[in-house]
């Protein structure tokens, strides 16, 4: 028999799942389909592994520097299995703790595989049988995969993804890690930080790409400074595999040199999982970006929708997935809205870390605005100081003409934390006027956002005057 529901949706991640809330909240009948497990990449797989693993990296770092805080412990070591197992308890907790709310909120979830048989109709393959969901509102969340390139020896056995990272069963003494976008640098800074040696090849000229260049700087800075080593404008040619070891040849700036390492992780970018679902039965012809959408999410096939990292608009993170999927929701359930994405953060979890909203310089000036920029250090901040964690800064961009603060790019302890205070001032369209005038309390590492945005009229205070 043919479930019956008001929405379906492909995919329980944080755009599934979010929207499969919001539906059944707003009172609609809420089928959601998930051949893996709930939680999707996030969870299983993605930021909240990796965050438990950045924090482990951490806390190594900080036993490492306990003397200088006048805390006297033995010589820290990490026990790498342990903190694998504390990550899969925390994964665990966080995918019951999902599941637990689809089924307090009504959520009928099917385990299986769904393909569309028509626009509103889809066919699940289940582990033992077939069922099938007729819904007037479909949405598509099925999310995103590592992106497959063609350099020889990249599919070789000492080769790893993200998954397989997190998985090793033993950490090696060398790593090269090929992509240096949010989940290469992450890893990079895991793995330096606990004492593998880590090379990061990036084929464009800058870490962090897609950032400010201020925290690409700051990120090559901070790195390098750990020890380790970055050639950005480099290629991966090949990868030939020993039995300890493999080579790694690589062409840059500098010409070809090859880099023996124990392991390589492939972190080159995210392909949109748009195979196997019969998009062709119901007329959508997805791109290499995913499938296109409209501000409201609406695909090409009217009562068809495509969230997160799928849909060919928006950033590829968790955040945009799940704001997508109640965007998709209110408009499938007749409250029309739309996605805006003038004030999306993006963070990167590197020790120290980094987060930016709103445009780059670059982006600023290449949209017409007379810019001007304001730059606080956190050498300068008396929490930064008194946690003895002063590396990083806030960079403030506004508009000369208008004062509107136009970006906010932040490197630095707490800094995914920090951007929350740049993405409302985007958000609420502030000046600079506007948050300079917001009580920040002391001592915070917030109170730098402040003197970066009195820092664009040349007014910080707390800087020393030459
Ligand atoms: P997904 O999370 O990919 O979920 C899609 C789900 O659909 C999956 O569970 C899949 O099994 C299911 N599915 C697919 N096809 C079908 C089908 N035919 N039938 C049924 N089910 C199907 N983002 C951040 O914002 N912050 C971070 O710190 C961060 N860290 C990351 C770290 C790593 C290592 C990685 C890989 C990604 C990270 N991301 C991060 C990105 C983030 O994970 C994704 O943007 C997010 O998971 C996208 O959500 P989604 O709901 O679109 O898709």
């Amino acid at each position: 028999m043919t479930i019956q529901a008001d929405i379906a949706i492909i995919g329980a991640g944080p755009g599934g799942y979010m929207a499969a809330l919001r539906a059944a909240q707003l009172g609609a009948k809420v089928v959601c389909i998930e051949k893996a497990r709930v939680g999707g990449v996030c969870l299983n797989e993605g930021c909240i592994p990796t965050k438990t693993m950045v924090r482990a990296a951490e806390i190594y770092d900080l036993a490492r520097q306990a003397a200088k805080y006048g805390v006297l412990t033995g010589t820290p070591t990490l026990d790498w299995a342990k903190a694998q197992q504390r990550m899969n308890t925390v994964v665990e907790q966080q995918v019951r703790g999902v599941g637990m709310l689809l089924s307090r909120a009504g959520v009928q979830v099917l385990e299986g595989e769904a393909t569309f048989a028509r626009p509103d109709l889809l066919a699940v393959r289940l582990e033992d049988g077939q069922e099938t969901v007729q819904a007037d509102r479909i949405i598509i969340a099925t999310g995103s995969r590592n992106a497959q390139v063609p350099i020889p020896g990249l599919d070789g056995p000492r080769v790893v993804d993200h998954l397989g990272a997190l998985r090793m069963p033993a950490l090696p003494e060398s790593i090269c890690i090929i992509g240096a976008g949010a989940i290469g640098l992450e890893f990079a800074s895991i793995f330096q930080t606990v004492g593998v040696e880590v090379t990061l090849v990036e084929m464009l000229p800058r870490i962090a790409p897609l950032m400010d260049v201020s925290i690409s700087e700051g990120l090559e800075w901070s790195l390098g400074r750990r020890g380790c080593e970055i050639l950005t404008s480099t290629r991966v040619t090949g990868i030939v595999h020993g039995a300890d070891s493999c080579a790694v040849s690589v062409s840059g700036p500098d010409g070809d040199r090859t880099i023996d390492v124990g392991m390589v992780l492939s972190a080159i970018g995210r392909s949109p999982n748009v195979e196997n679902l019969g998009l062709e039965t119901v007329g959508l012809r997805p791109t290499r970006r995913g499938i296109a959408v409209d501000q409201r999410l609406r695909t090409a096939t009217p009562g068809v929708y495509a969230i997160g990292d799928v849909a060919a608009e928006g950033p590829m993170l968790a955040h945009v997935a799940s704001h997508q999927g109640l965007v998709a929701v209110a408009d499938a359930l007749g409250h029309p809205a739309t996605m805006d994405y003038t004030a999306v953060p993006s963070c990167i979890f590197t020790l120290p870390e980094a987060g930016g909203v709103g445009l780059s310089e670059d982006e600023a000036r290449a949209a017409g605005h007379q810019v001007a920029t304001g730059i606080f250090s956190l050498a300068n901040n008396g929490k930064a100081v008194a946690y003895g964690d002063t590396d990083g800064f806030v960079k403030v961009i506004a508009d000369k003409e208008s004062d509107a603060v136009l970006g906010v790019h932040i490197v630095g302890p707490h800094a995914s934390d920090l951007i929350l205070e740049g993405t409302l001032a985007i958000a609420l369209e502030s000046t600079l006027d506007e948050v300079e005038q917001t009580i920040h309390p002391h001592p915070t590492l917030g109170e730098a956002i402040s003197e970066a945005v009195m820092a664009v009229r040349g007014r910080a205070l707390n800087v020393p005057q030459s």
